[in-house]
Formats: C-alpha cells, sequence, structure tokens
C-alpha cells in the first residue's frame, strides 16, 4: 500500500494549525496542533511511497518513527487515506485515453467508499461489468453514453431503425445522427464517451457475449415508465437478470423499479398495484404496449428533463453494481416538468405476483405509499 490523502479532499487552514480536510459535512475532517513539522509530514503522504518509506521520510523532518506511524494510523481511521498503488493498477484496465477521463469517478469512488483500496475493487467491478441498454432513444442513448463514460467495460445499446430527430438529445445522439442507423449511431456515441480518439475503428465484442450484469429498459416511447408494458421483462425475470425501467412519458421521468429477480418488486408489481387502484388499467395499458392504438400521436419529451432521467438512470444502475441498493429498488423516482422536483415512491411486492421466490419477509402487502 503507497497510502495517499485523498486528492479529492480541499485542504483549509481553518485557524493557524487547525487543518480541515474536505468541506462536504459526511467526509470533512479536522486535524490540530499542525505544526511546521507535521504539516511538512502530511506532504509526504503523497501516494509515492509504501508507508514505511513516508515513515523514514518523516524522520528525517525530526519526527519519531512511532509520531510518524500514529498519524499515519490516524488517518487511516479518520477515513483520509486511499491507496495510490490500488488506484494506479485499477486504471491500468483501461486503455490510456480513457484513464485521465477517469480520474475525477475515481475521485469520487473513493470518496464514497471511504477504506483504502475499495474504491479500486469498485472500479474493477466496474470494468468487469457487462450492460444492456435497450432503446436509443432521449434517455437510452444518453444512459449508455453516462455508463461506459462511468467505467462499465462493456455497455451495448439496442435498437432498431434509424435515428430520427425525436430521438436526438443533449448527451444522446446528435443531430447529426439522423438518417443513420440507431445501432450503429448509438454504439459509436458510447465508444466517444470511453476517450476513443476520433477516427478509432470500433473492435465488435465477441458474438456471443456473456449474460449482462443488468440490462436498462428504455424504450423510445416512454413506455418503460408504464412497467407493465416492457415485454422483454418475463425473459429477465426467467433469466435472473436484474434490470431497470426508465422514460419519460408526458410530463414525468422516471427512474425505477430496478428489479432484482426473487429479491424485489417488479414490474408486474407496480402494474397489479395501479389495477388496485384503477381496475381498468390492465385494458388501457394493452392499447399502449407494442405501439398500440391508443399511445400519443407526438410523445412528450422535456429534453431537460430526459437528460436528468438518463443521468439518474446511469446513477442507479452504477450503486447497484458498486454493491449499494439505489432507492429504485422496491420503488421508483420520479422527476415532473411541471416542477422539477424529484420525488421517491416505494413499491411494495404484489401478493397477486409472487416474484418474490427469494423473499424471507412474509409480511409484505401489496400496496404503493
Ligand atoms: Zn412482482
Amino acid at each position: 500500500m503507497r497510502p495517499v490523502i485523498k486528492p479529492a479532499l480541499a485542504r483549509l487552514w481553518r485557524e493557524k494549525q487547525t487543518l480541515q480536510f474536505g468541506t462536504v459535512r459526511r467526509h470533512a475532517r479536522v486535524i490540530e496542533g499542525v505544526d511546521r513539522r507535521l504539516a511538512g509530514f502530511l506532504e509526504l503522504v503523497d501516494g509515492s511511497r509504501d508507508g514505511p518509506a513516508v515513515v523514514a521520510a518523516g524522520q528525517r523532518l525530526g519526527l519519531s518513527a512511532e509520531y510518524c506511524r500514529a498519524v499515519l494510523d490516524s488517518l487511516g481511521s479518520s477515513e483520509l487515506l486511499d491507496d495510490a498503488q490500488a488506484l494506479r493498477d485499477v486504471l491500468e484496465l483501461y486503455p490510456p485515453a480513457r484513464r485521465e477521463l477517469l480520474g475525477p469517478d475515481l475521485a469520487s469512488l473513493s470518496l464514497v467508499h471511504p477504506a483504502p483500496g475499495e474504491a479500486a475493487a469498485v472500479l474493477q467491478g466496474r470494468a468487469r461489468a457487462r450492460v444492456e441498454v435497450r432503446g436509443a432513444g432521449r434517455i437510452g442513448a444518453a444512459v449508455g453514453a453516462a455508463l461506459a463514460a462511468g467505467g462499465i467495460g462493456e455497455v451495448a445499446v439496442l435498437d432498431r431503425g434509424r435515428v430520427t430527430a425525436r430521438d436526438c438529445a443533449p448527451g444522446g445522439l446528435p443531430p447529426g445522427d439522423i438518417g443513420r442507423l440507431r445501432a450503429t449511431a448509438a454504439r459509436e456515441l458510447v465508444h466517444r464517451a470511453t476517450g476513443a480518439p476520433v477516427g478509432e475503428r470500433y473492435r465488435r465484442p465477441p458474438a456471443a457475449p456473456p449474460p449482462p450484469a443488468l440490462v436498462v429498459l428504455a424504450p423510445r416511447d416512454g413506455s418503460a415508465a408504464y412497467t407493465g408494458a416492457a415485454v422483454d421483462a418475463q425473459e429477465l425475470m426467467r433469466a435472473g437478470i436484474p434490470h431497470l425501467y426508465t422514460g419519460v412519458l408526458e410530463h414525468l421521468g422516471v427512474v425505477g423499479p430496478l428489479v432484482v429477480p426473487g429479491a424485489s418488486a417488479c414490474g408486474s408489481c407496480a402494474t397489479l398495484a395501479r389495477r388496485d387502484e384503477d381496475e381498468a388499467w390492465p385494458r388501457l395499458l394493452a392499447q399502449l404496449i407494442d405501439e398500440g392504438p391508443g399511445r400519443a400521436r407526438l410523445p412528450a419529451c422535456d429534453g431537460a428533463v430526459a437528460a436528468a432521467v438518463a443521468g439518474l438512470a446511469a446513477l442507479h444502475v452504477q450503486l447497484y453494481l458498486d454493491g449499494s441498493p439505489p432507492p429504485s429498488v422496491d420503488g421508483w423516482c420520479e422527476l415532473s416538468a411541471a416542477d422539477g422536483m424529484v420525488r421517491r415512491l416505494r413499491l411494495r411486492s404484489h401478493p397477486d405476483c409472487g416474484c418474490l421466490w427469494q423473499s424471507s419477509a412474509p409480511g409484505r402487502t401489496g400496496t404503493m405509499a
């Protein structure tokens, strides 16, 4: 381990000998009694030396070895240290163009996953993950780009047909792609998000890729917001593949539910819960799905809502893959174009659904809060 004081934390002098690391309350730490020699020692904890070498360098400043070790222990228990070697090693998994781009993302992970080496292990997990995004409209394409930029090893955005003006959005497909094949344009968007040099050819993944770690259901017409409409859901439930519904429907952006098959409430649970409130719902839904006759003639999609929803959906995917259940598990988040508020709604497993075969919570009921 090569200890480094997390470079993402600001270093601020509260007074002459009191040093504060970080500004956000959760991470901010204060060290008192920082004289010139201790300040010099802290400068040595820059990731260029291993622990014993830091102590030896501290001794050359006139500090005792015990004191130096105690300071390092204190920095470690205050979650101020990371392992610079592990951070460098994990970036080596990526092509050179991508390493610098991932620097701020890795610095963020280092704050969220505080133990030394933990952030590197989380990014290593992302590097090994394959995520599939179904739908290359305003939301899906941008989700794919955000996930690729966040270090997911392979992101496949699947769709048919050609790009139309209504598929284009900031962060997603640019207007210059109108008329191109959606699958090709989305693949190149994802490729560019990884920092691949302009003109570098895209290397095709193996013909039979491994099953995805997660699938994002983001159909272009936003119907994923009505989870029961996703025809892929049954196949994903059977295969045990986690999946996230997301879309913009009318004025509402929706992220969730993120379904962990057998362990959290699923899309059918949401449909059944809505049926409990409106018995005509299944009939209405049948007219919406698969480009049914009742669908909107010109689907609405506020561009700013689309960008925010895509970012939130990508964040929830990352959280799930990183090992922290996002709020879209057993719930969903709504962002309204009418007031800009994000709300989290709770989704319980529905007793008529029977999808929680892994559940050990028999008391769960089928109501939405
Ligand atoms: Zn269910």
